[in-house]
């Protein structure tokens, strides 16, 4: 199962393959969302310049770089422990230099400096290109920060190196920040305002890692649907373009068009679709081309439509209702999945159960669900009292959970006796002697190896399964190799 904020490789170590010509050492780790994974690529590409190596070795690290989130206080938690760690490290190794990035830096700014004594560097999402910059300024024993957010900055220009690659599947970025200001949402502080990338670059960056072997991309965005590209800069300053611009603007269905036919073998995800901003032509233009999979994952935070307001969340639940309709009308076997907040302020009792009856509505095939966490500075912790106990949050959480299994394995098990398309990613966690890939839908589908390779798409006979994978036998190639 795919997940937004995946739990298996948060805070993992990312290497790109070595190079004996770079003398530095850079020790870097991720957490949160796929798009901070995204952004560490293109930190490894901008410092490869500067003569650093990657190393999961973080004793032997020059330069050890964090990769922060903030989307919930349990993330921040999790890097301040973590630098309490490095500060352990940095004590045997006083020339090891230490640098926050993304969110967090964004968020806190100089505070972190004051606050944890080891950080000498402090760089938020839009400054990476100053890198270069900063470590001079830190190696020559001065603390750096830059937190500057910009209005043109996509890093459409920079070949992402691929961390930890499976050299299968990998991710592109179309979009950066965030105009929706959801009420409990950071990320429209921490990223900034949204501006899509060039779509040449985007289509010039598939092509490329088509050439480089790999077989599916997904294009990354807060809310992928919202792209628009008129020549650069904001969303937002798209009403001032000029008639030109406008008449030539690329928009979300367009540019997946592009894509689409730029690489017909190559499978075509994206990730986040926001409700209020999904719109018809992009779920034609999924069913138009068969490279483009069949999966959206739709977050709705809630099922009640007083708590979707609170929200800001700009539709209602018959709206949604109307757009999951829809979806199914157009793609029938398409596979939805969902984010859920409990406990949000003003949540009743009646409110939890119009998000469990709407889970029923839909029964989506995969949920990310959370309890609601306030974060500082959000139009909901300025404006709304954080109210529902801890143990109710909990409790609300954990229905939606269950709901989601029960769901899931009604998901899972309508795909036994029919024969799928597979992509193959690598070995399966649990056995040698499996491999793992995925349908088109995103399930995880698992069978036995024969003489498969990781690549290769394959037709799999589904035999069994559990609430999160399929289980298989391979029948032979598709026509799609
Ligand atoms: N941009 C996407 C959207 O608006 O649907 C997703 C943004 S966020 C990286 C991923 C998920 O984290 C959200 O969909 C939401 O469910 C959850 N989230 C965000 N802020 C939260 C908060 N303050 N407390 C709990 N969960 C939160």
């Amino acid at each position: 199962m795919e997940k937004v904020i995946d739990e298996s490789i948060q805070g993992s170590a990312l290497i790109l393959d070595q190079s004996s010509e770079l003398p530095r050492k850079l020790y870097i780790e991720s957490y949160g969302c796929q798009m901070n994974f995204s952004d560490s690529e293109i930190v490894a590409s901008i410092l490869a310049k500067e003569g650093f190596n990657t190393t999961q070795v973080l004793e032997e690290a020059d330069l050890v770089l964090v990769n922060t989130c903030s989307i919930r206080e349990k993330a921040e938690i999790t890097v301040r422990k973590r630098l309490e760690k490095f500060n352990a490290v940095k004590k045997s190794n006083p020339q090891m230099k230490v640098g926050v990035l993304g969110c967090m830096a964004e968020r806190l700014k100089s505070q972190l400096l004051e606050e944890e004594k080891i950080v000498d560097m402090v760089v938020g999402p839009d400054a990476y290109k100053d890198l270069p910059n900063l470590i001079r300024e830190i190696d020559d024993g001065r603390q750096a920060v830059n937190v500057i957010l910009s209005k043109e900055e996509t890093y459409g220009d920079i070949a992402p190196v691929r961390l930890n690659s499976n050299g299968v599947t990998a991710f592109v970025s179309i979009t950066r920040g965030c105009d929706n200001m959801c009420t409990f949402c950071v990320v429209p502080f921490t990223r900034g305002r949204e501006r899509s990338r060039d779509p040449q670059s985007i289509v010039n960056e598939v092509t490329q890692l088509w050439e480089q072997g790999f077989k599916e991309v997904t294009l990354l965005g807060q809310t992928v649907d919202s792209y628009l590209w008129y020549g650069g800069g904001l969303k937002k300053d798209y009403e001032r373009a000029s008639e030109i611009q406008k008449a030539s603007a690329v928009n979300f269905a367009k540019l997946r068009q592009m894509v689409a036919i730029a690489q017909q073998q190559m499978r075509i995800r994206f990730s986040t679709s926001n409700p209020q901003d999904m719109t018809l032509d992009v779920i034609e233009t999924m069913a138009a081309h068969r490279n483009i999979c069949n999966y959206i994952h739709l977050p709705v935070q809630s099922g009640s439509d007083k708590i979707l307001k609170a929200m800001n969340r700009l539709h209602t639940r018959k709206e949604y209702f109307e757009l999951i309709d829809n979806i199914r009308k157009i793609i029938p076997d398409c596979a939805i999945s969902q984010d859920m907040i409990a406990g949000f302020p003003g949540e009743t009792e009646e409110d939890h159960q119009d998000t469990l009856s709407l889970m029923e509505y839909v029964k989506y095939d995969f949920g990310f669900m959370f309890a609601y966490s306030e974060r500082p500075g959000t139009l909901a912790a300025r404006k709304l009292k954080d109210d529902i106990p801890h143990d109710t949050k909990i409790r609300r959480l954990r229905e939606i959970i269950n709901l989601q299994q029960k769901h899931s394995l009604l998901r899972t098990q309508a795909h036994i006796g029919k024969t799928e398309e597979v992509l193959v990613e690598g070995s399966s966690k649990k056995s040698e002697e499996h491999w793992m890939g995925r349908n088109t839908q995103n399930t995880v589908v698992v069978f036995p190896k024969e003489n498969y390779q990781p690549g290769d798409f394959v037709n799999v006979r589904i035999v069994d399964c559990t609430s999160a994978t399929l289980l298989g036998k391979a029948i032979g190639y598709s026509d799609n190799n």
